[in-house]
């Protein structure tokens, strides 16, 4: 995470073949640059996609470090190409520049035409921003204290959408100037935000923030649509694909980034096609990319704070005073889970700390010391399932006795398993470096020494914002088909309002069964309106 790494060189470059460069010339246009010429900076809106045919790049971050040089057939560039984010790097000329330079939307263009291109570039890019998130100094500064809300609201949001930052924290202790950047301003001008190239920001709201980043489409006070899809993890982009390819005026809606949980896998190693997995970034940017292909229109950070049914169109009001009406809904807000309060989860998450424990976490395992943690027959499964796989697991859980909430045959199989358990065990703090576990701290102050962790602590919908609109199981899922009465499969209780993903009562938690739901629902969609 930026906030604590050194400098990493990201992974090598890949380079485009001759008659990739060929195609190249034939859309773009053959520039030269001397040594010393900057290419794009830091803080410009925008750059285009640059081949090298002859000399070399320099990459270099806002302090003038080099992170990486690119050669010739190499080629520059990162997500925010296509994204429209500030430039978070600057290209430095370091030999005599022979280059082909393609506008950005020409670039798009042809990244859709050509499967082969496509597959090169994009994968460069989410590796290249990948890399860039580890580098420190790249991208946005934030200022500060954990204590804040606001900071912590921003933090997750940079994070949701994979922008590089470092964090300054004055209540860290080992930064003094932190506190200083933050002397004299009131509450509601934290967090400072620093953007690329200077610009400075006091306490924004995600959207302000994202608005001065380039990205995310602002919405009218009023829009209309044919589809709104609320969400955009795999069942909403896997509605928006299906919805804007077979001819629907589709608006996708999500209150922090595109891509959901899925965005937040660091490999997802089942979903269908992929025998050697891939990472949540690249499978749900490839997935934005799409959707954005056959024309949705993708609309972030917005926020569904009310939904209020009607016969030809149904109203769903966002956070800032906006509304859409649209012909039909689809709710794909998901379900979040419960995560720990800790400040640095986010460094572990997907690389040592998990929230299922399939075949490939416990292979991950073998003969390692691992805490489960959570009180729940869930909890009590992972942690038999990982003793067989021959795991050292130790059970934490914060009640006096496991009895109040697992089930008795469990907590015996757990003991059968050689499984310790710690009853009134909350765990306090993360230790380890590069998101490599090493141990806890517990509540209690006493330390653990644990490789792996595996969080069971519940999952809670995202649907409190529906309140009795429409009909929810005593979890709060959403009701779906029969138990909705309803005449189709994701139909609700509420005709033209559907629901696919996690969020539905009875769902199956994969990124497979979203996509798959998510495209079944604009078939859904279709009959709706065939009826009405
Ligand atoms: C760390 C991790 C690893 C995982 N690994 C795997 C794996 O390997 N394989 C696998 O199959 N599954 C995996 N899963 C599960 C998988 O990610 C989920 O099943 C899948 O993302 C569900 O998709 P969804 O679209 O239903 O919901 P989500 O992905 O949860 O997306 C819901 C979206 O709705 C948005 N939203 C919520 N409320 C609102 C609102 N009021 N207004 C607007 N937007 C809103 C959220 O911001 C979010 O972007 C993993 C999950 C996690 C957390």
């Amino acid at each position: 995470m930026a906030s604590t790494a050194t400098q990493v060189a990201p992974p090598d470059s890949p380079t485009l073949s001759a008659s990739q460069l060929k195609t190249l010339a034939g859309v773009g246009e053959e520039r030269t640059a001397d040594v010393g010429d900057v290419l794009y900076r830091i803080g410009d809106a925008s750059y285009p996609f640059i081949a090298i045919l002859e000399g070399e790049v320099a990459i270099v971050d806002a302090a003038g470090n080099e992170i990486v040089r690119h050669g010739a057939s190499s080629f520059l560039g990162e997500l925010n190409l296509l994204s429209g984010q500030t430039v978070f790097v600057t290209a430095l000329v370091t030999q005599p520049l022979r280059f082909i330079a393609v506008e950005r939307e020409r670039m798009r263009a042809l990244l859709f035409e050509d499967g082969p291109m496509s597959d090169l570039v994009l994968s460069a890019f989410i590796a290249r921003r990948e890399g860039l998130q580890r580098v420190q100094g790249v991208g946005l500064e934030i200022v500060g204290p954990r204590s804040s809300q606001a900071t912590m609201r921003i933090l997750d949001f940079v994070r949701t959408n994979r922008i590089p930052f470092t964090w300054r924290d004055p209540e860290r202790g080992d930064d003094p100037t932190a506190a200083t950047l933050l002397a004299g301003l009131d509450t509601a001008s934290i967090p400072l935000v620093r953007l690329p190239g200077g610009t400075e920001l006091r306490g924004p709201s995600s959207g302000q923030l994202s608005r001065a980043l380039g990205i995310g489409r602002e919405l009218a006070p009023l829009e209309e649509a044919d589809l709104l899809v609320v969400g955009a993890g795999p069942a909403g982009l896997g509605a928006a694909v299906y919805g804007a390819s077979e001819g629907l005026d589709t608006l996708v809606i999500d209150s922090s980034g595109l891509g959901g949980q899925a965005g937040a896998s660091r490999r997802i190693e089942n979903y269908l096609g992929f025998p050697a997995g891939i990472s949540g970034t690249e499978l749900t940017g490839r997935a934005v990319t799409q959707a954005r292909k056959f024309d949705a229109r993708l609309a972030t950070p917005y926020r569904a704070n009310s939904l209020e049914p009607g016969g030809e169109r149904h109203v769903v009001r966002l956070e800032d005073d906006r509304e859409v009406a649209a012909r039909a809904v689809l709710l794909a807000t998901g379900a979040q889970y419960r995560r720990l309060p800790v400040e640095n989860l986010a460094d572990y998450e997907g690389i040592t700390v998990f929230y299922a424990a399939g075949p490939p976490e416990a292979q991950l395992c073998g003969a390692e010391r691992v805490a489960v943690v959570g009180g729940g027959n869930s909890a009590g499964q992972a942690a038999v399932w990982l003793a067989r796989g021959g795991a050292l697991v130790t059970l934490l859980h914060r009640r006096a006795d496991l009895r109040e909430t697992m089930s008795a045959y469990l907590i015996r199989e757990v003991a059968d398993c050689g499984v310790v358990v710690r009853d009134k065990s909350e765990i306090a703090a993360l230790h380890g470096a590069d998101g490599q576990l090493e141990a806890v701290t517990l509540a209690s102050g006493e330390n653990l020494q644990f490789s792996f962790l595996f969080l069971f602590l519940g999952a809670l919908p995202c649907t409190e914002w529906l309140g009795d609109t429409i009909g929810r199981d005593d979890d709060g899922f959403i009701l779906t088909g029969p138990a909705a009465n309803a005449d189709k499969l994701l139909g609700t209780t509420v005709p033209g309002v559907f629901a696919a993903g996690d969020v539905r009562s009875g769902s199956t938690k994969r990124c497979a069964t979203a996509v798959g739901e998510g495209a079944l629902a604009v078939q859904l969609v279709h009959a709706h309106f065939a009826a009405d």
